[in-house]
């Protein structure tokens, strides 16, 4: 068929992707090729139905989803023409919707993306000033709450308290949105929200879009909120062209306000639906595809959809007892190590999945230990670390000095004697007279007899004043990186971060990261650069090319797949997750949440889960996951779960085994030899459960803790 290959697809997909114009529905369990369907189709409107590409817009979930689109149909479509379609999330697509459209809208263009973090520390201020208790109204709470709102279409006017709590949630909303406002700045979901208001109040600007767009197409469809839904709804409504993928059993998000009852609803709003199913699976094995369907089938209202493979049964899903979380990661690096040496996998094609960020910790340590690299997704988001965030938030107030956040947040950094109470002075002069704290600073910076402060705190002021002033008149003809150099070498941030420890050094090596980062792109100017920056979700952490295992949790894990899949801590009150233990709702989406996990996997499937687990500094004795006793035993292999004495029988087994019994096999003075750091030294070496826990000075490499079965003996 002409240029473009649709023999890469069954007769289901080829349906699908050559659908007549008009609504229509792709609905289909994991691995049937909703994503490349959804793809061909993006490809075969502009070479076979000479659709212009800037007129078609898909929408992903993640900012990696959409990049994987991207670079697929450059490959489908040539550069050229991949560039000019509007291919990305709905956060992404809305931010630069708004800042064209700024001017109608009434929100400034250069307006701030506050982050999750900045969300988090303006809630703490509003909570501050109106007296609320923070031990007891929690911001992650009361913004959790502001946001659902948000995302259901509800103003702070208009929205409802039925509770104490949600009393708390509409004076701190209505605050909340006065202080964004106030600096100039929009969250999230207000990129959502804004972007759905303009449409309906400005309606020749929606119909400019609705005449762009001819056709809008949607993966996972069942994770838009109602935000998302009117949005699309908004944009379809002249051509009627949308067209969604989506599988209600990979609804995963209903905590940030996803609602698959959004299906229903477009078979309501859109009666002549064209709805197409796909049943095979490119992605699993039969067993793997057995064991995911044994959870998902026990969830109620449901339509049974039966998937089947052509990659045969391969082979059983391994479920492993461990005695603690720290074992359990041994278990995961050792079976990583093993799969590696005999060639069965490559250490990328690995994915450890699990249900908290908590949990990443005793899995990095594990891999640390063994000297084997890997990707963290989450935990230690880049963007969040102290020192990015601070560079961040010089670029962010060169960019729009009305930004009262990110000025409070570098007024003092490095220390340049603007103190608490100066910083005080000027906030509450900025809050008297109803301007931004900026203005004051300006002020002061340049009528030199104001009276407002000392003389020393005064000149420290001015001192900042002039700098950003430097700054911001440079703007127009330099690069993000040489605003970069400028703000760091006028600030002397260097000195300020490498203070001699390794942390200091490690720091540094962030922002020259940033500074990577901000090189990268030719041309980019620095209001596309704070919004990249801010519209980085977790998941694009995942630096690409790396052969290394990656670390995740099983929300982030959606759309991915991998040929090596562990699932980790299948405990009762973890996975499934204590809060969702009394609430069938929360539970049935615990299980959909296993099931994304257990569909990510190709070929290898490893359960495993710990007899004891710290968490908040307790150790406490786990029941092992329902998820598990859900499996069919002819699926699975390995540790059968233990009830009564058995347990308790393999408990003291475990807890003597701790203890050490068996002779280190290194003692100090040897000479040892690692994969990647080469030769050492042992220093100590002590017993840590089945292996040892060895401290060795390499030659090169330094200082390092490893675990003895990592190293051979060297001459
Ligand atoms: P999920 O629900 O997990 O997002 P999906 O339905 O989007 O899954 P895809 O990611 O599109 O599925 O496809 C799963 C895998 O199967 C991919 O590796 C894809 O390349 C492959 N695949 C899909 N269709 C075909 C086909 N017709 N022939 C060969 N491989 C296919
Ligand atoms: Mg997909």
């Amino acid at each position: 068929m002409g240029k473009l290959a649709l023999k890469d697809l069954n007769p289901q997909q080829r349906a699908a992707v050559t659908a007549p114009d008009g609504p229509a529905l792709v609905l289909a369990g994991p691995g049937s090729g909703k994503t490349r369907v959804l793809t061909y189709r993006v490809a075969w409107l502009t070479l076979e139905r000479s659709v212009p590409p800037g007129q078609v817009m898909a929408v992903t979930f993640t900012n990696k989803a959409a990049r994987e689109m991207r670079e697929r149909l450059q490959h489908l479509l040539g550069h050229a023409r991949a560039g000019s379609l509007t291919l990305g999330t709905f956060h992404a697509t809305c931010a630069r919707i708004l800042r064209r459209e700024a001017k109608v809208a009434g929100i400034p263009r250069d307006y701030v993306i506050f982050d999750a973090d900045d969300q988090r520390t303006l809630v703490r201020q509003v909570l501050r000033e109106l007296d609320i208790d923070v031990k007891q109204y929690r911001p992650t709470a009361v913004h959790g709450a502001i946001s659902r709102a948000k995302n259901e279409l509800i103003p702070p006017e208009a929205y409802q308290p039925s509770s104490y709590f949600g009393e708390i949630v509409r004076r701190v909303y209505e605050r909340y949105q006065e202080r964004l406002r106030a600096n100039g700045g929009l969250d999230f979901d207000d990129l959502l929200v804004e972007t759905v208001r303009l449409f309906r109040e400005h309606p020749e600007v929606l119909g400019r879009y609705q005449e762009r767009y001819l056709h809008a197409l949607v993966d996972e469809f069942q994770d838009t909120n109602m935000a998302q839904y009117i949005l699309l709804r908004q944009l379809a409504a002249r051509h009627r062209n949308l067209f969604a993928v989506a599988d209600e059993d990979q609804s995963i998000y209903r905590w940030r306000g996803a609602d698959y009852r959004n299906i229903t609803r477009l078979r309501e709003d859109y009666p002549d639906l064209a709805v197409y199913l796909l049943e095979q699976n490119y992605r699993s094995t039969q067993t793997i595809l057995d064991a995911a369907q044994a959870i998902i089938r026990r969830n109620p209202n449901r339509t049974e959809k039966r998937l089947f493979t052509r990659r045969g049964t391969g082979l059983k899903v391994t479920v492993h007892e461990a005695y603690d979380q720290d074992e359990e990661a041994r278990f995961v690096v050792n079976t990583i190590a093993e799969l590696t040496l005999q060639g069965k996998a490559r250490p990328g094609e690995c994915a450890v999945m699990y249900r908290t960020n908590a949990q990443s910790r005793a899995l990095e340590e594990a891999f640390l230990r063994a000297g084997l690299p890997y990707r963290l997704v989450g935990a230690t988001r880049f963007y969040a670390r102290r020192e990015i965030k601070d560079l961040i938030a010089f670029l962010r107030l060169i960019h729009n000095p009305t930004d009262a956040t990110s000025l409070t947040r570098i007024i003092n950094i490095p220390p340049r004697g603007i103190g608490k109470r100066t910083l005080l002075a000027l906030e509450e002069a900025a809050r008297a007279r109803g301007v931004p704290l900026w203005q004051i600073v300006e002020e002061v910076g340049t009528h030199q007899d104001t009276p407002l402060l000392g003389g020393r705190a005064q000149g420290a002021v001015t001192r900042l004043y002039r700098m950003v002033r430097g700054w911001i008149e440079a703007r127009e003809g330099a690069t993000v990186v040489q605003l970069m150099d400028q703000v760091l070498a006028e600030t002397g941030y260097e000195a300020y971060l490498r203070d001699g420890t390794e942390e200091g050094d490690d720091r540094w090596n962030n922002v020259q990261e940033l500074r990577a980062v901000a090189a990268e792109y030719a041309g980019l100017t620095l209001t596309d650069f704070l919004a990249d920056v801010a519209l980085v979700s977790d998941v694009d952490n995942l630096a690409d090319g790396v052969d290394a295992p990656t670390l995740l949790t099983l929300h982030s894990a959606k759309g991915l797949e991998f040929p090596v899949v562990f699932i980790t801590g299948l405990e009762e009150g973890l996975l499934p997750h204590s809060r969702s233990l009394d609430d069938p709702e929360s539970l049935a989406e615990e299980r959909r949440l296993m099931y994304v996990g257990i569909t990510r996997a190709r070929d290898r499937l490893y359960l495993t889960y710990a007899f004891r687990r710290v968490r908040y500094a307790t150790s406490e004795p786990n029941a092992p996951s329902r998820f598990l006793e859900a499996l069919p035993p002819h699926l699975t292999e390995g540790s059968r779960i233990r009830s009564g004495k058995r347990r308790v029988e393999q408990a003291i087994a475990w807890t003597t085994s701790w203890t050490p019994t068996a002779t280190p096999s290194f003692t100090t003075g040897d000479r040892v030899m690692h994969r990647v750091f080469g030769r050492g030294v042992v220093l100590e070496s002590q017993a840590r459960g089945d292996d040892e826990e060895v401290t060795v000075a390499f030659e090169t490499a330094g200082l390092k803790r490893i675990m003895g079965s990592y190293l051979t003996p060297a001459d």
